[in-house]
């Protein structure tokens, strides 16, 4: 799989054992959306090659297994395994981000959008953003939820996977009100938008081609870290 330094869109590069319309022997890889020249395939004169728009489900599928499918695998493992209400959170936090970059908002990754259709109707739709913040962003810079601060009063938010499934107000003795939230319900729900987005990768090509988009920007190495990348893998013995 290729992606277009100039289009940015994804496209697949097959080797081919006979000659077929569009193939191509000299080496050179134009992208199939817009003819850029995206860099060349080493060919030997009997295996041509074609380039095609179409991706390849396979190589669709392995990203989807590593990325959405590992956060469906671990929120599914642990909301029925264990009661880590921080990490259970979190990862329906940086779901909602996957999701939302996966829906064409690659830039900003507004996941609060997606953490909304979650809640249920009414008053908490209007508190989305901010309870998505004070979970999704508390949690990924410091692994503690932030308090929502409404007139001067802070008010704590107590998550709780194996609790009570509702999403409502309460005052634990001695402490002050504060918003408690079965996290369940919402995780079971974004595992089931990720399950819905995996279906429509397996035959809407725009879909595809957003997903691939949507993953992480590469870290690229500078001089100095490439140089001990390279005398990592010398000493690897590879
Ligand atoms: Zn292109």
């Amino acid at each position: 799989m290729r992606e277009c330094p100039k289009c940015n869109r994804h496209f697949t590069v097959l080797r081919v054992v006979s000659d077929v319309p569009r193939s191509n022997a000299d080496g050179k890889v134009f992208c199939p959306y817009c003819e850029h020249f995206c860099g060349t395939i080493r060919v030997d004169p009997s295996r041509r090659f074609v380039v095609t728009n179409s991706l390849s489900l396979q190589d669709i599928k392995q990203e989807f297994d590593e990325t959405l499918g590992y956060i469906r695998g671990d929120i599914t493992w642990l909301i029925t395994h264990s009661c880590l209400n921080y990490t259970i959170a979190l990862l329906i936090g940086c779901g909602c981000e996957m999701l939302a970059a996966c829906e064409g908002d690659t830039r900003k990754r507004h996941g609060e959008k997606v953490f909304a259709e979650l809640l249920p109707a009414g008053e908490l739709q209007v508190l989305a953003d901010r309870i998505y913040a004070a979970l999704r962003d508390g949690l990924a810079h410091g692994f503690d939820t932030k308090h929502l601060l409404e007139d001067d009063e802070e008010h704590q938010i107590y998550l709780s996977v194996q609790g009570p499934r509702d999403i409502k107000i309460i005052k634990p003795p001695e402490r002050g009100v504060g918003l408690h939230i079965g996290t369940r319900p919402l995780a079971e729900a974004l595992c089931a938008k990720i399950t819905e987005f995996e279906n429509l990768l397996q035959h809407d090509e725009a879909a595809q081609q957003r997903f691939l988009k949507a993953r992480q920007p590469t870290a690229a190495l500078n001089t100095s870290e490439a140089a001990a990348w390279r005398t990592l893998v010398a000493a690897a013995g590879l």
